[in-house]
């Protein structure tokens, strides 16, 4: 199966994942995480591009496209092939991470980004998405306390865009609520990861 994991910034996908990887470990089913933009060489140096805080003059559908061409280089090398081989994939951002960042907190329009995406991944949706949903000022000032990240072009956004990435994930969960799970992530994470599990038992086994 092929599993993403969303949300803004601090909402706890890194967290939740190493937590499930130490679950899956247990089960001793193959499985696999990844992230994006990145998780292969090439989309790794993408990634330094596009979060490079040197990179002020950035157009926003230079940046839409360069997640994409990320995105497709990590699907065709790593993600598809693992899946051929039966492995599960968890990946740490997809594309609903464009249509709320570039589609509509930088109102580049979900559909445009919706359609470069379409021809970048073939169409390859996940299975089922876990959205992390918090409030921007609780999910930064996580990140805060925990002052230990990269530092990135995105540190240069007021909050506001951080209200419209939330919005964006509430728009498109509502769109795709067939495959869209979203998690309350304003609780301690024991109970975060918790839900998540109960989620993600069912789907293994279907
Ligand atoms: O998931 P992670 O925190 O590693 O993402 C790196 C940065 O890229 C974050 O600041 C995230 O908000 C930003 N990003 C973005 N548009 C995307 C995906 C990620 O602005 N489509
Ligand atoms: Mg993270």
């Amino acid at each position: 199966k092929f599993i993403t994991f969303e949300g803004g910034e601090g909402s706890g996908k890194t967290t939740v994942l190493s937590r499930l990887s130490e679950m899956m470990k247990k089960q001793g089913s193959p499985f696999m995480i990844t992230r994006e933009p990145g998780g292969i060489e090439i989309a790794e140096k993408i990634r330094t591009i596009i979060l490079d805080p040197a990179n002020t003059a950035m157009d926003g559908r230079t940046e839409a496209l360069l997640y994409a061409a990320a995105r497709r280089q990590h699907l065709v090398e790593k993600v598809i092939p693992a899946l051929k081989q039966g492995i599960h994939v968890f990946c740490d951002r997809y594309i609903d991470s464009s249509l709320a960042y570039q589609g509509h907190a930088r109102g580049l329009g979900i559909e445009h980004i919706l359609s470069v995406n379409s021809f970048a991944t073939e169409g390859k949706m996940p299975d089922l998405t876990f959205y992390l949903d918090i409030e921007p000022e609780k999910g930064l000032a996580r990140i805060e306390a925990n002052n230990g990240r990269e530092v990135n072009r995105l540190d240069l956004e007021g909050l506001s865009f951080h209200h419209k990435v939330r919005e964006g994930y509430h728009m498109i969960a509502e769109s795709f609520p067939e495959r869209i799970i979203v998690i309350n992530a304003d609780r301690d994470i024991e109970t975060v990861v918790e839900d998540v599990k109960g989620h993600l038992s069912v789907t293994l086994k279907g």
